[in-house]
């Protein structure tokens, strides 16, 4: 946690002090191994960043200190379209991402994802919720991203992917692809990113007729949690 992620709740008076239990006050005892008069880096939900110094610290509680004064980092000029992936990865692809700055991210259906993916608990909001907080956290910035799940492919990409791919630059990423994937955009990026099995040839169509181009990593084809930062990395 190299940032404590702060809520209105947590206030005590206006925005200067927070009281703390729970995960966080475990963290900041065990991991940091905070004591009085420490002054730890902290951030408001949806707001600034800055710091908070430790006033007072028990096995119950914590108080702090707050001033916040600075932006959080820059997002990152990218939609990340998804094939909602097995759940573990899933977990872990939430909170690399939200750590690399991505503000919206689409998990999508698509022939080869398995029905049961779409039942699992990781997809609760409580629990993509703490995914995103975890990567918000690890990359001291304080703006959650939105999560869309859209559980049918072909109305997602006919009815709402023109809108969000507005005035973007449109990529699939897809292993035989016959096109080298981009490097460092000059504007804004709309990514998708197969399942395991990878998109079929169809769905593959249906992208292109929404103005994307397939593109591919070359001749190693990686698994998606690693597809997923190297794709981020490479055309942002
Ligand atoms: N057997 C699948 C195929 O050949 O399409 C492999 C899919 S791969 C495990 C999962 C997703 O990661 C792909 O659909 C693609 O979006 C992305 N990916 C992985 N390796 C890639 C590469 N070399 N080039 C482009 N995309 C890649």
């Amino acid at each position: 946690m190299n940032l404590i992620l702060l809520f209105e709740e947590d206030f005590t008076d206006g925005l200067r002090k927070v009281r703390l239990s729970g995960r966080r006050l475990r963290h900041i005892r065990e991991v940091h191994c905070a004591k009085v008069g420490d002054t730890l880096c902290a951030g408001l939900e949806g707001g600034p960043i800055g710091s908070g110094k430790v006033t007072f610290l028990d096995e119950e509680v914590l108080e702090m200190d707050i001033a916040l004064s600075r932006r959080p980092p820059e997002p990152l000029p990218l939609t990340l379209v998804l094939a909602l992936p097995r759940p573990k990865v899933l977990r872990r692809v939430l909170f690399s991402v939200t750590a690399l700055g991505v503000k919206r991210i689409v998990l999508v259906n698509s022939y080869r994802v398995e029905k049961s993916f779409w039942e699992s608990p990781v997809l609760h909001r409580d629990n993509i919720r703490k995914q995103l907080i975890l990567g918000l956290e690890q990359s001291r910035d304080t703006i959650l991203p939105e999560v869309l799940l859209r559980e049918r492919f072909r109305p997602f990409v006919e009815d709402e992917l023109p809108e969000l791919a507005r005035e973007t630059l449109r990529i699939v990423a897809h292993p035989h692809a016959a096109e080298e994937c981009p490097r460092g955009s000059d504007r804004p990026v709309i990514l998708a990113i197969g399942p395991e099995g990878g998109f079929i040839s169809y769905e593959i169509e249906k992208l292109a007729s929404a103005g994307f181009s397939a593109v591919s990593l070359g001749d190693r084809v990686l698994p998606v949690e690693t597809a997923v930062p190297f794709l981020i990395s490479r055309c942002c």
